[in-house]
């Protein structure tokens, strides 16, 4: 018999798709350069060359049938020895090679940390918004999806409503700073606040309560912000990182789960990240991409790029009378919507070919979501039909 979960799930696309396929298919009507198109998280700005470079290096050196082939089932030994150095480096903390586990991209390092530590029935606290596929990924292991809203004006965490949340089903929280879709990025202060909190909710409920922080964007910061590296406030963290947006390959998917040292029974919940693995699948992560890998450790994307479009967009959509939360990374902006209903006003955005994503798949009215890993050529041309919206809501 058909599992009508998994069906439902594939035959009704993510917003998100659902508005790039619109946009596809307007652009083959009505020629690419009129749809401006702001609704998936997709980078514009190539790879370093050093990836391409070393890719290139790595296909004329390496025997072919190791390149190729398998790899150990939680990454090459050599690859991730080489990510735990740089990590040991990078954020001056302990990270053992056999605390890492290579992933296809931060989806698979959620999915393997959430079977891992969440068994059906339990809860995951999600701080709203957030990024839709979490749902999926949590209902996904049987677990149950707790909804906290962050402050309404910054975005960030609250800390009461978190506590309030928290109850002796809760399994894990997952948190994602630089965040995906509001831009907020949580301070050290408000970590080690989020760290306190689950070290006594965890000593309460007398077993230990897992921080799963999901880290695409952690290299998005601007203005000088910084991201904290959350093990260092909390022992029980799980870090799941991707090189989708650092380096621009999201097709590649790779990424890593790291279990540290610290967290309680570490060894066993890296054995239990293994055999989600295997249950889910993965096999191994591609082992072209993690050979690449440690040819561009420390390497971004120029990411300039992404500051230089936040500023734009931030400064024209404020001065057209629009409301936004100004992003402090990641590069997505959460713009206001000028009615409460959000979804209504992304249908009359796309009356002007502007494909913005209503805030409510990410567990929150209200809001659209601007993706601006676009080329700033296009958010030039997208300006006459802000001005258009703006207009029709009489904000101008
Ligand atoms: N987490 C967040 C917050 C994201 O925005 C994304 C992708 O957009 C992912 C996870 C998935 O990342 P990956 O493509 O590396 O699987």
């Amino acid at each position: 018999m058909i599992n009508e979960k998994m069906r439902m799930l594939g035959a009704k696309r993510s917003a998100i798709r659902e508005l790039f396929e619109y946009g596809l298919k307007r652009k083959r009507e009505i020629g690419e350069e009129k749809v401006f198109d702001f609704s998936l998280g997709n980078p514009s700005v190539p790879a370093p060359v050093e990836l391409g470079e070393g890719m290139r290096e790595l296909l004329s050196e390496v025997d072919p049938i190791l390149l190729f082939g398998y790899t150990s089932a939680q990454g090459d030994a050599g690859v991730r020895a080489a990510l735990a150095d740089y990590i040991s480096r990078l954020h001056s903390f302990r990270c053992d090679k056999d605390e890492l586990y290579i992933t296809v991209g931060a989806a698979a390092a959620l999915t393997c940390s959430l079977h891992a530590v969440v068994s059906p029935g339990e809860e995951v606290v999600l701080l709203s918004p957030y990024f839709p596929e979490y749902k999926v990924f949590v209902e996904g292991c049987g677990g149950v999806v707790r909804e906290v809203a962050c402050d309404s004006e910054s975005f960030h965490p609250d800390i009461d409503a978190l506590s309030s949340a928290i109850n002796e089903r809760t399994a894990a929280v997952i948190i994602n700073s630089p965040n995906n879709p509001t831009g907020a990025v949580y301070s050290a202060w408000e970590i080690s606040e989020i760290g306190a909190l689950l070290e006594k909710k965890s000593s309460e409920a007398g077993k230990p309560i897992y921080l799963i922080s999901d880290e695409p964007y952690r290299e998005l910061a601007y203005d000088g912000v910084t991201v904290p590296f959350i093990p260092k406030y909390y022992r029980n963290t799980i870090v799941c990182y991707s090189f989708s947006k650092s380096l621009s390959i999201p097709g590649e998917r790779i990424g890593y789960v790291f279990v540290p040292g610290s967290v309680s029974q570490s060894k066993q919940v890296y054995e239990a990240i293994c055999g989600a693995g295997r249950t889910l699948g993965y096999v191994c992560a591609p082992s072209l991409m993690q050979r690449a890998l440690p040819l561009c450790l420390g390497l971004t994307a120029d990411v300039s790029i992404y500051d230089r479009n936040r500023r734009l967009l931030c400064e024209r959509l404020t001065s057209l009378g629009f409301s936004v939360v100004k992003p402090e990374g990641a590069f997505y902006l959460f713009l206001k919507s000028p009615i409460p209903d959000a979804v209504a006003f992304c249908e009359s955005a796309k009356r002007h070919e502007l494909l913005l994503v209503p805030s409510d798949s990410f567990g929150c009215g209200g809001y659209v979501r601007i993706s601006y890993c676009v080329k700033t050529e296009m958010i030039e041309r997208a300006m006459p039909a802000f001005s258009a919206l703006a207009a029709d809501f009489g904000l101008v």
